[in-house]
């Protein structure tokens, strides 16, 4: 039966239906018209990044900065277990090997303090997930992925204009990528953005967008993505990723990642959205206290 309350609905400023009526009569629907232009200058501008691109979806931006990184066989990327499964699959599909980090208990952020047990020579970037919008330890994993000579890749899919310390989560590392999928923050239904902080990026980032051939071995990926684990449920919360067939084959066992572990047999996703109304909330926590047993 489909629940009342959806997981997540689209919240409307108002201008939408007037924007989406320019971009029809102006004739640029496919991408870089007028409106993506006013988007990667928004982006530019309030989070100071030197080159924002729009991007299909997260998954998109994710791949184009393992394309960017030039990561193949022989490479080793660090991801945490707990999170979608396009963090590792845009890693994996350029043949590089994931080492899965376990998350910490508070934040169910990667955990900075295993980075430096997991780095080795082969180690080339540190793919930190800001999860729920809370932004991980960057002042210890940038300083450490420094000292290793290793590429950040911030997968900032929940956490646009979110901060740590005072600065835009996605401007930490040379990279960060965005989401605009239907279940996350901002969104057009489905699309993406790449940040590009490191500045010796953006001329390529620019060529892999456009050209179509890649584009193509992006979109194939894509296809990979349903295939890492066996659920198609969208709003079901992260398995862990080291336990999955993927994950088994690159080395993942139980015990590897406890705290992934026993977040994800216990977590509990609640539908949160901007157009959630009062009432709608009223039923959530009556659902939840009725569930728990709890009367207040
Ligand atoms: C949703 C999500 C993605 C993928 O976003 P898409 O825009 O659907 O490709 C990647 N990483 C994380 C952490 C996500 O939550």
């Amino acid at each position: 039966m489909p629940y009342r309350i959806p997981f997540n609905r689209a919240s409307l400023a108002g201008p939408e239906p007037d924007y989406l009526l320019q971009a029809v009569a102006n004739g640029h629907l496919a991408g870089d018209g007028p409106f993506t232009g006013r988007c990667h200058t928004l982006l530019q501008d309030v989070l100071g990044v030197p080159r924002v691109l729009l991007t299909t979806s997260c998954t998109h931006a994710l791949e184009m900065a393992a394309l960017l990184l030039d990561l193949g066989p022989g490479d080793e990327v660090i991801v945490p277990s707990f999170t979608f499964v396009s963090t590792a699959n845009a890693f994996a599909l350029r043949g590089a090997r994931l080492v899965f980090a376990d998350i910490r208990p508070d934040t169910l952020n990667i955990d900075e303090q295993q980075l430096e047990r997991l780095i080795s020579p082969r180690t080339r970037a540190i793919v930190p997930v800001h999860y729920a919008g809370v932004g991980c330890e960057m002042d210890a994993i940038c300083a450490i992925a420094a000292r290793h000579s290793v590429a950040v890749v911030e997968d900032n899919a929940h956490g646009l204009f979110g901060k740590y310390r005072n600065r835009w989560l996605g401007t930490f590392g040379a990279l960060a990528t965005q989401s605009f999928h239907e279940t996350k923050n901002f969104t057009c239904g489905e699309g993406g953005a790449l940040l590009i902080n490191d500045a010796q990026f953006v001329e390529r980032a620019e060529i892999i967008r456009e050209k179509g051939t890649n584009r193509s071995r992006f979109f194939r990926g894509q296809v990979d993505k349903y295939s890492w684990v066996d659920i198609g449920l969208a709003v079901f919360h992260y398995l862990p990723l080291h336990l999955s067939g993927m994950g088994r084959r690159f080395g993942g066992k139980v015990g590897d990642c406890p705290v992934t572990e026993a977040v994800s047999d216990r977590l509990v996703r609640l539908p949160m959205f901007g157009a959630l109304t009062g009432a709608e909330l009223d039923e959530v926590v009556a659902v939840v206290k009725s569930a728990t047993g709890r009367s207040t």
